[in-house]
């Protein structure tokens, strides 16, 4: 039977949009539908706008660090509409950028949402319906907020980069990326923020000492952070939010931000109905190929609910057409993925924590914590931390962990090592970058722990 294409990918984000292009390019007759902008959650409303203001948050600190430095510069004043009206100048170019890209490849592009009819067949709001050999479903996620009431009142990250004006107080929500990054940014420019958590420490799943040097330093940069806390009820009062929390406190906040996870968007997608097996969360349950229960439909991504970053996405939608249209089955590695949360500070990790390693097998435990040179000269009290993690059995590095300046871009290179398997003696081998901070990574000599 001759379909109307060979794949119809829903969603243009990170996955899908990578897997559609390079299916094309192999001359694929591919479509795609995108009932939002092109780019999906990391360009339009992540990781790209994020990082962008976690910079615009950071001049603050810049300028009186180089007043420190001996320069003569006037504290200055962040303006909110300037800085909104460039990102989303910018947001306007990359999603041109994805566009073009993907016509430059000979990808359908259908601005319209798209619904699954049956394992072969999509309806699009245009009234259409269209037939596809494959579907790939690649919608993302969508934040959840808690089921409370007046939850409603707060905001989720998707609104905070359309802000018409920033508020002067907010209370952050959640204890996770997303949570402790807008702590980060929304503080540095110039918003007093308040963070309820309701676990016992923050960013749940990481090691515990980055954990804490990583809370310390937030509430040091004046995040008025609280663990164990949660909102009890939610009011509109006097033109912002009146909260009380469980800790007894009432206050009226200007915003209210939810950063209390996202859940994998499958609703009103007709997937259920056409029989394809969703889990607990409403994801689209896959194996290891990227396949759900129906045989031509497959699924990458946030979607799937495995891990929820955009180059987990774009592997995997790389993987599906290799394993679809170039067969040769491939699995995606989930094993050792590195990876940066924007905190300020920054924070690196990859590999295990030393909770989990411990629980694993005997391990060693080196670490440094330090003020670096950079910021002692500035009178910064901030310090860093470089840990490694290691098997006493094997003598591989089993994890490392970095909370420091451009952590991010570390990890990066440290990851490469540590997925080729690299010992603790293959980082003693290398020798130091110096001045660096990354340098005792590979000077250390003795365990400040064993276990
Ligand atoms: P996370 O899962 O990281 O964090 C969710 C937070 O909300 C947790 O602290 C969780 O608490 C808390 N929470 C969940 N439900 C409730 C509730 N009902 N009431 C109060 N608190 C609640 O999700 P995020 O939304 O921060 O980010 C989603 C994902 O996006 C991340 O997991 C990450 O994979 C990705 N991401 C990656 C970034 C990066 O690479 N830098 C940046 C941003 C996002 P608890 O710990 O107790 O469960």
């Amino acid at each position: 039977m001759a379909y109307d294409y060979d794949l119809f990918v829903i969603g243009g984000g990170s996955g899908g949009v990578r897997a559609a292009r390079v299916a094309a390019a192999d001359g694929v007759r591919v479509a795609l539908a995108e009932e939002d902008r092109m780019g999906g959650t990391c360009v339009i409303r992540g990781c790209v706008p994020k990082k962008l203001m976690v910079f615009a948050s950071e001049f603050g600190e810049a300028i009186s660090d180089a007043r420190a430095y001996g320069w003569d510069l006037d504290e200055g004043r962040f303006d909110w509409p300037t800085f909104r009206g460039k990102l989303h100048a910018e947001l306007d170019r990359l999603e041109g950028v994805y566009r073009r890209l993907l016509d430059g490849s000979g990808v359908t592009t259908y601005n319209a949402r798209a619904t699954v009819k049956d394992a072969h067949h999509v309806a699009l709001s245009t009234g259409e319906v269209v037939s596809a050999g494959h579907i790939l479903i690649a919608t993302g996620g969508v934040p959840s907020v808690p089921d409370k009431q007046g939850a409603e009142l707060g905001i989720t990250s998707n609104d905070i980069f359309n802000l018409e004006e920033l508020p002067a107080s907010i209370l952050i929500v959640g204890g996770g990326y997303i949570a402790c990054e807008f702590a980060g940014i929304l503080n540095g420019l110039g918003v007093k923020v308040t963070q309820y958590y309701r676990g016992a420490q923050i960013l749940r799943g990481f090691d515990d000492e980055a954990r804490g040097m990583i809370a310390d330093q937030m509430r040091e940069r004046g995040v008025d952070l609280h663990c164990g806390t949660t909102i009890l009820a939610m009011e509109k009062r006097g033109g912002g939010v009146w909260v009380k929390s469980s800790n007894g406190h009432e206050e009226v906040f200007g915003q209210v931000l939810f950063a209390t996870g996202r859940a994998p968007n499958t609703r009103g997608l007709g997937l259920a109905e056409a029989g394809v097996t969703l889990g607990r969360n409403g994801e689209v349950v896959v194996d290891d190929y990227s396949q759900s229960n129906l045989s031509s439909i497959y699924a990458v991504g946030d979607v799937t609910d495995r891990v929820q970053l955009t180059p987990v996405a774009i592997r995997e939608g790389m993987a599906f057409v290799e394993t679809v249209f170039r067969n040769n089955p491939t699995k995606v590695d989930h094993h050792l993925i590195p990876s940066a949360v924007f905190t300020q500070p920054e924070f690196g990790t990859v590999g295990l924590t030393e909770e989990a390693a411990r629980a694993q097998e005997p391990i060693e435990v080196y670490a440094a914590s330090f003020r670096p040179m950079q910021h002692a000269f500035a009178g910064r009290s901030d310090r860093v931390l470089m840990k490694l993690i290691v098997s006493k059995a094997t003598r591989k590095v089993l994890g490392c962990h970095i909370v420091a300046d451009h952590a991010g871009e570390m990890i990066q290179l440290a990851g490469i090592a540590i997925k080729m398997g690299a010992t603790k003696e293959d980082f003693d081998r290398t020798v130091a970058v110096h001045p660096t901070m990354a340098e005792e990574l590979v000077t250390i000599k003795t365990p400040v722990r064993t276990a």
